[in-house]
């Protein structure tokens, strides 16, 4: 039985993490699970699974967990905030740990998870894109795969099975496009928080449908696959392919192309990286190609959404560049769900704070740590 641990197992991504646990019942044990303040939530996932561990990040939610598990007689050992998240993140006996925490607060348990050789199922992109390098050294030095859930990096990773000797071309990351595909900046101008969550094909946290809307999303994923896949930024190319049918796709030296196709839900690529280098079991249904009527591609709009265009140059000058870029758009996306800045905003401060940030730093977890708070405290304090 593989032995897991769920960071962020209240989120999206970590429930639909626990639904691909209960379709292959008996497969899996959950030993450690942490999440944020969902305190209800929490108390269904340990009466369900009787994980040992549980970590909470929010003072008040330890709390009233503390009361509630006592008050519900229910056994398990509560944790607190990092030393909490680094905790689950390394138990002795979990196999695998499943990183689906949003933001870079996933970086230090994650590095834990590596250094007590735990394979990752990474949902948590922010991680790779504030620290590739290292994460991906380390993932080397501990001999520990990292598994991608993200739905387009795992498309990759299948594509590039049986394939370790051939040379790959290039890697295409397919994009849906978000809500405002089409639309220019003067109508972006108005965009409120609403529309900006409402994704036409994937239910996700809030954060990554603001990612999503603004393409962000898709220039964190450019990042990622430069790191999971080691490709020059210049050969990982975006297509907006609005049907999300094809989840991405490789191209080799010879001009073939590979891609991966399957139902728009994420348990498929979470149910790969939990029983990989196995195919087993079937939990988000099959294609049904008579009813598919068509598969478009378009080219990304860079002027409109330039956080594609900001994420291809944080990712190829590198340094700590990505991290100043991550660490402003977090804050943004932040303020901008809390109704504090308008929309454009987001774009805007991104670029002020990626222009104006000393980015010239080896990224070490210190450097890495210390500009992203000196970048949060200059956008809160911009808009406060
Ligand atoms: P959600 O917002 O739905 O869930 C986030 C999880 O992290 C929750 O368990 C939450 O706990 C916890 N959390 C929130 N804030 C903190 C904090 N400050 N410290 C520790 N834990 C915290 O996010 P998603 O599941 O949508 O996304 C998770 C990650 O997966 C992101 O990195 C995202 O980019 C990536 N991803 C998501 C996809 C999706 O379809 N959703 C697809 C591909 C990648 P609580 O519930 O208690 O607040
Ligand atoms: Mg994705």
């Amino acid at each position: 039985m593989r032995k897991i641990s769920i960071l962020g197992a209240t989120g999206s991504i970590g429930t639909q993490t626990l639904e691909v646990l209960r379709f292959h019942k008996g497969e899996f044990e959950l030993l450690g699970i942490s999440a944020h303040k969902s305190v209800d939530k929490v108390i269904g996932i340990v009466k369900e699974f009787s994980p040992k561990v549980v970590a909470i990040t929010e003072k008040e939610a330890y709390e009233e967990l503390k009361n509630r598990l006592i008050k519900e007689g229910l056994s398990c050992n509560l944790v607190f905030g990092m030393e909490g998240l680094k905790k689950v993140a390394s138990l002795d006996e979990v196999d695998m740990v499943v990183t689906s925490v949003v933001g870079m607060i996933g970086l230090e348990p994650t590095l834990e998870a590596i250094r007590h050789k735990k394979d990752i199922a990474l949902a948590n992109k922010e991680t790779l894109v504030v620290a590739g390098e290292l994460i991906m050294r380390e993932a080397k030095n501990f001999g520990v795969k990292i598994l991608p859930v993200d739905s387009e990096h795992s498309a990759i990773y299948q594509c590039l099975q049986g394939n370790e000797n051939n040379k790959i071309s290039k890697v295409i990351l397919t994009a849906s496009g978000g809500p405002f595909r089409g639309k220019n900046l003067e109508f972006l101008k108005s965009v409120k928080v609403g529309d900006a969550l409402k994704h036409p094909k994937w239910t996700m946290g809030a954060k990554i449908s603001i990612d999503s809307s603004t393409l962000m999303n898709k220039g964190l994923e450019v990042i990622e696959a430069h790191f999971l896949f080691n490709c020059d930024y210049d050969n990982i190319q975006v297509v907006v392919h609005p049907q999300s049918i094809i989840h991405s796709m490789v191209e080799y030296t010879d001009g073939s192309v590979i891609a991966q196709l399957g139902t728009t839900d994420m348990r498929l690529a979470i149910q790969y990286a939990l029983n990989y280098k196995e195919r087993k079991g079937n939990v988000a249904g099959n294609l049904d190609f008579y009813k598919l009527k068509e598969l478009t591609f378009e080219e990304p709009d860079f002027k409109t959404f330039k956080c594609l265009a900001l994420a291809y140059k944080a990712g190829k000058i590198g340094k700590l560049l990505p991290a100043i870029m991550n660490g402003a758009n977090e804050a943004c996306v932040d303020l901008f769900l809390n109704e504090k800045i308008r929309y454009l905003d987001i774009v805007n401060t991104i670029e002020e704070c990626m222009e104006n940030f000393d980015y010239n730093k080896e990224v070490t977890l210190e450097n890495v740590i210390n500009i992203d708070k000196e970048v949060r405290k200059f956008v809160y304090s911009k808009w406060s």
